[in-house]
């Protein structure tokens, strides 16, 4: 990596921090470790670091906690990891903005294929500055957001209305996991209990239109029973 990244890594399994450091620097990055909550927190607001490596179960609080004080006043990526298998965790640590997240024990190039993506995606939203009559584009796939129009390979996609607003979210978040009671929240407003089967059915479509194939590099990552990542 040419910039030298900063990465806060709060996790209290000495090792395991130790293991996350050495693999951090590998890869050209500065890693600042962090034992606990009330260290991370400090080190947080002292170091302004590039990304966050979140362990959720910490000795004096727990890491959704520090979440929440980090997204108070900033985006910086934060990638949860979790010896929980509890998806609800992993659901309530992305509904409050994490990025991503790792579930331990995970192996060395997981965990550093996510960091790369979170750093790469970060820099692009900087760098696009979010207008919202601007266009996104990913491998072929083109969203003209002033147009409302969407090509693959320079053809139209025709949408409907919803899939359009699922597909032009969801690129606006690309990179991040975002979980279904968000999509629903910002596409219609308000759940119900049917709500999740009728975001399936629109994402089943948009997948379908875009061309997505089992087994494939899609635009759009199913994370069962969590969300959707572009
Ligand atoms: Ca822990």
């Amino acid at each position: 990596m040419s910039h030298k990244y900063k990465i806060l890594v709060v996790e209290d399994d000495y090792h395991i921090n130790n293991l996350i450091g050495t693999l951090l620097e590998a890869d050209g990055c500065q890693a600042v470790p962090a034992r606990n909550f009330s260290n991370g927190k400090m080190l947080y607001l002292s170091h302004r670091p590039d990304l966050i490596i979140l362990d959720l179960g910490l000795p004096d609080g727990d890491g959704i906690g520090l979440l929440r004080e980090v997204r108070k006043d900033s985006l910086v990526p934060v990638i949860v990891l979790s010896a929980r298998v509890d998806e609800a965790d992993k659901v309530e640590a992305l509904d409050l903005g994490a990025n991503d997240y790792v579930t331990k024990p995970f192996s060395s190039a997981e965990l550093m294929a996510r960091v790369r993506s979170a750093l790469r995606t970060a820099a692009l939203h900087t760098g696009a500055g979010g207008s919202p009559d601007g266009v996104f584009a990913l491998d072929g796939l083109v969203i003209d957001y002033g147009a409302r129009q969407v090509f693959i390979d320079q053809a139209e996609i025709r949408l409907t209305h919803t899939e359009y607003d699922i597909l032009s979210y969801l690129s606006r978040c690309s990179g991040k996991v975002v979980t279904y009671n968000t999509i629903i929240k910002e596409i219609w407003g308000y759940s119900d209990s049917g709500s999740i089967k009728k975001l399936q059915v629109n994402m089943a479509n948009i997948r379908k239109k875009l061309g997505a194939e089992p087994g494939k590099k899609n635009y759009i990552q199913n994370e069962l029973g969590i969300g959707y990542r572009m």
